[in-house]
């Protein structure tokens, strides 16, 4: 079965320039941003900047080459925010998928949530 792509997802509009986003940081494949609603006192969202609509659609049809620039980009924006446990007090890190998921835009994208501790994993 195919992947459908909705090319009208706000995280596409983001990606074209046509709504507003609180960049972090940027390379070739990925573009990281403050998620609107945050949860933690850092709350970032990494998008890969291909069409990829869930973590298992990227992890079967990215390029080698995608896939290295997106964990980059994860690593770094860890590193610009002092999050890494080599230096900070750690974070988590979410990629809701699909129904079961919870997933609400349907453009791959991990949360990197920080800053204060994120409790258990697993409330309900
Ligand atoms: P999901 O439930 O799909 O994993 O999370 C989607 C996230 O995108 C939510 O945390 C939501 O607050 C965020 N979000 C939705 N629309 C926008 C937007 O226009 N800009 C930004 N920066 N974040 C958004």
């Amino acid at each position: 079965m195919a992947y459908k792509y909705d090319e009208e997802n706000i995280f596409a509009k983001i990606l074209r320039g046509e709504i507003p986003n609180d960049t972090i940081l940027e390379n070739d494949h990925a573009l990281a941003f403050r998620d609107i609603n945050p949860q933690r006192p850092h709350h970032v969202l990494v998008i890969p900047k291909g069409k990829f609509v869930s973590f298992d659609h990227f992890a079967k049809e990215a390029s080698p080459t995608e896939i290295v620039g997106y964990i980059q980009a994860i690593g770094d924006v860890c590193d610009l925010l002092n999050l890494s446990i080599d230096t900070g007090d750690g974070y988590r890190l979410i990629a809701n998928s699909g129904e079961h998921g919870v997933q609400e835009v349907p453009h791959l994208h991990v949360h990197i949530l920080g800053g204060s501790s994120c409790g258990r994993m697993i409330q309900s």
